[in-house]
């Protein structure tokens, strides 16, 4: 039998993925998790294209059954070009709040070729701690590649998993 407890729980599950922009743009740097990389590369995007809180983001949404980022901030919307990824983070944070739902802990999993995340992950979860106010002991970020396979093998781009875990604000 599953106690009232542990049906207040919610799961919620991200994917992100980015192709790298034709040339690198100074005025658009890498960023993950809020970190900027010290890395020549640019990724195509609206906003400033930070996969991972794109992931974790629509994560969240998914935990409150609340749709996903592409609702909330279209990328057709000229106003919202270059906006900042913790802002939609955060507004995914305020809208699972507003259903008395708050992050418990979080896993999040970069898929990429190239440039190596691993040397950044301390930054990026330190990051992370920041932006959702989580403990870092809550917060797990692992990379892998794709052994060369696919598009993203190819470096054609950047992707990102999320998984998070939700409770009521107690
Ligand atoms: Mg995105």
């Amino acid at each position: 039998m599953i106690s009232q407890d542990l049906r207040q729980l919610r799961i919620g599950h991200g994917f992100d993925v980015h192709r790298f922009a034709d040339c690198f743009d100074p005025a658009k740097p890498l960023i993950l998790a809020g970190v900027e990389l010290p890395v020549e590369k640019s990724l195509a995007a609206h906003s400033d294209g930070d996969l991972v809180l794109h992931a974790l983001a629509d994560a969240v949404l998914g935990a409150a059954a609340e749709g996903d980022i592409g609702r909330l901030f279209p990328d057709t919307d000229a106003s919202l070009a270059g906006i900042s990824s913790a802002i939609i983070l955060q507004t995914a944070l305020e809208k699972a709040g507003g259903k008395g739902l708050k992050l418990i802990n979080l896993d999040l999993t970069v898929v990429a070729q190239a440039p190596k995340v691993s040397p950044h992950a301390e930054a990026m979860r330190e990051s992370l701690a920041a932006l959702t106010g989580l403990p870092e002991g809550n917060i797990n970020l692992k990379a892998t590649t794709t052994e060369g396979m696919g598009y993203l093998g190819r470096e054609e781009g950047m992707a990102c998993h999320a998984v998070v875990l939700m409770g009521p604000d107690v």
